[in-house]
């Protein structure tokens, strides 16, 4: 290909990428679709732009508060302490946006000096943008950090795993129950040549789930199999995984694919790599992965519980002790936003889960397990 094509290539846009993709190959899953749309190397969403804030597309916790990424620190320097404080401990943090949470936990890890002393930073990131913004809100951490496209790079050895916001960007598949049997959704092309959904010809001879025409099954394969990778380093190499993420506690039928763009929710289909596209996680399943690989699972329990749990209202008002009538105000409203819960609220919607070896019984923020129902 000469230069001047390949500039041609890359000027055209993700959509008509994608139009041509399914012209010669036909219809393609929602989950190829999806990761094409949020992480293409050139045109995805998160390799593309930077998303966060009012600014921006939508706002994460640890873009609310400072309180949330430093609570993590001192989660992660607890859970360390309970699996045996190893000498040396990878933090590792999938997905980490703009790098807010892990500058804050490690600022706030800083007050358990030996777990500090232990760290070694390693972040996972598809986006070479953002690991730039990454790079740049960490130059004063104190701790030099690693990056890596995928947790297969990340080096063996006894690591803390955290992830806000990261299962529900990876891509899922859907089927949709008819007479003749499950049959996938894909992304295919309406007669003016538009991208639309549409359903494969071929039934799903594995699926076997009894439900009424019309329902709708959405599977995580991609979540499933990365925490089932984690759970299983942790067991055989020592560690813990801390996950967080709009979500819900048990299977359903149903679909939660989203496009945001600006905060207003639009057409999934409409521009891939323009908007974000999310999944709300199904907790259940897992919870399910990393139990299948004999982990030990704590929660999942609302993120308004976990934050009180590990002192988020005191954290507050010592903030507040020090601060303007204003500052204090915006701390009141940032607590209220995290732990909120209402049926609508963050503190509600956001669920965490955390996994262990099997010997670690209790996790800080998580009710005791007898406690559980
Ligand atoms: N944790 C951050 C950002 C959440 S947005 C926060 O709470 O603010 C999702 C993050 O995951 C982004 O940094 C995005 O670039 C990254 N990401 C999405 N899909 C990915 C993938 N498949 N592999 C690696 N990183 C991915």
């Amino acid at each position: 290909m000469t230069e001047t094509q390949e500039r041609a290539l890359q000027k055209r846009s993700l959509k008509d990428d994608i139009r041509e993709i399914v012209a010669d190959e036909g219809p393609i899953s929602i989950e190829r679709y999806m990761a094409l749309a949020l992480t293409h190397p050139t045109k995805g969403y998160y390799t593309t732009r930077n998303p966060f804030g009012v600014e921006g597309d939508f706002v994460t916790a640890p873009e609310i508060s400072q309180m949330f990424g430093e609570l993590i620190g001192l989660w992660a320097a607890e859970i360390w302490t309970l699996i045996g404080a190893p000498a040396r401990i990878r933090l590792v943090e999938l997905g980490p946006g703009r790098g807010a949470l892990m500058a804050d936990a490690l600022r706030a890890a800083r007050a358990a000096p030996d777990f500090f002393q232990a760290i070694d930073v390693h972040l996972v990131e598809a986006s070479d943008l953002l690991a730039e913004k990454q790079r740049q809100a960490l130059a004063d951490s104190g701790k030099p950090a690693t990056w890596h496209k995928g947790l297969d790079e990340v080096p063996h050895g006894p690591a803390i795993f955290i992830a806000n916001e990261f299962f529900d960007a990876l891509p899922v598949r859907h089927y949709l129950k008819t007479a003749k049997g499950w049959r996938e959704r894909l992304v295919g092309l309406d007669p003016e040549g538009e991208l639309a959904f549409g359903l494969s010809e071929e039934t799903e001879p594995y699926i076997k789930a009894q439900a009424a025409d019309g329902s709708i099954l959405e599977i995580g394969a991609a979540a499933q199999r990365l925490m089932t990778q984690i759970a299983a380093r942790i067991v055989s190499e020592n560690g813990a995984a801390l996950a967080i993420d709009y979500g819900y506690v048990r299977t359903a039928f149903g679909e939660t694919l989203q496009a945001v763009k600006a905060h207003q929710f639009v057409d999934p289909l409409a521009a891939p790599g323009e908007a974000d596209l999310t999944t709300h996680v199904d907790f259940s399943a897992l919870a399910r992965a990393a139990s299948a690989a004999n982990s030990r699972v704590h929660g999942p329990v609302e993120q308004g519980a976990f934050l009180r749990e590990l002192g988020i209202v005191q954290r507050a008002d010592m903030l507040k002790r020090n601060a303007t009538p204003e500052q204090a105000a915006q701390v009141d409203s940032a607590l209220a936003r995290l732990i909120g819960d209402a049926a609508d609220e963050m503190g509600a919607l956001f669920k965490v889960l955390a996994v262990t070896r099997r010997a670690v019984k209790e996790a800080p923020g998580f009710a005791p397990l007898e406690a559980q129902s």
